[in-house]
Parts: structure tokens; C-alpha cells; sequence
């Protein structure tokens, strides 16, 4: 994949959020090949990179629930892996990855709040 866009990409933003995924976990089990592991540990690899040259940083958040949390109202959703649609009784619904996305956004916004407030960077 070509990666050509991504020094613009980190200058535009202020930090990117991703999924603190257990990559050796994940290599161990038959889900590895679903998750294309080596190939997310390696654009988490150039992102760092990236941002870092950007003044940027990357913030890991923790990974449970961010399919299953509704991100309109917070209820929990269960769904199997196999359903890709999130549709929630507060009348939100969304494909299943943007529902994921707007969680993991709001965890990475929150992690800011709590490194802004104490003046010390966790990331
Ligand atoms: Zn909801």
C-alpha cells in the first residue's frame, strides 16, 4: 500500500487514535489472518514514525468493546464478529467499523483531557 499521503496526513492532525490490539496474542490464534497483524504492527511502525516527525503523536486505546459500545449513547450492543451492522435502541446505527472508530475517538479524546490536565504526556 502506498503510503505517500501520510506526512500530510500526520501534519493535519493533531494525534491519532488506534486500538492497543495484542498483536502477539492475536498471531497465535486463527483470528491473526482476519486481523492481518503483521501488516497493522507494520503501519503502526510508519505511523509512529510519521507523526513523530509531525510533532504528532499516536495514542493506544484500550481495545474492548470499542464494535460493541454503542457511540451515541454508551449501552452495550453484543454482536458477533460476523455482524457488520451496529443498530442500537437509542435509534443510532451505523456500519459496524464507523460505530468502532467514534469510540475509539472519544477514548483518545479522553486520554487527552487526562494528560492536558496533569501537564505530563502518556503517550
Ligand atoms: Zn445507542
Amino acid at each position: 500500500m502506498p503510503l505517500s499521503w501520510l506526512p500530510t496526513w500526520c501534519a493535519a492532525s493533531m494525534s491519532f487514535y488506534v486500538e492497543a490490539l495484542n498483536l502477539q496474542g492475536l498471531a497465535r490464534s486463527h483470528v491473526a489472518r482476519d486481523c492481518h497483524d503483521q501488516a497493522w504492527g507494520a503501519f503502526l511502525t510508519i505511523l509512529t514514525d510519521k507523526a513523530v516527525e509531525a510533532g504528532r503523536s499516536v495514542i493506544a486505546v484500550d481495545a474492548r468493546n470499542t464494535s460493541q459500545l454503542c457511540s451515541a449513547c454508551g449501552a452495550l450492543v453484543p454482536k458477533p464478529l460476523g455482524e457488520r451492522w451496529h443498530r442500537c435502541a437509542c435509534g443510532y446505527q451505523a456500519d459496524r467499523d464507523i460505530n468502532a472508530a467514534r469510540n475509539i475517538y472519544r477514548l483518545g479524546e479522553s486520554r487527552q483531557a487526562l494528560t492536558w490536565s496533569t501537564g505530563a504526556c502518556v503517550a
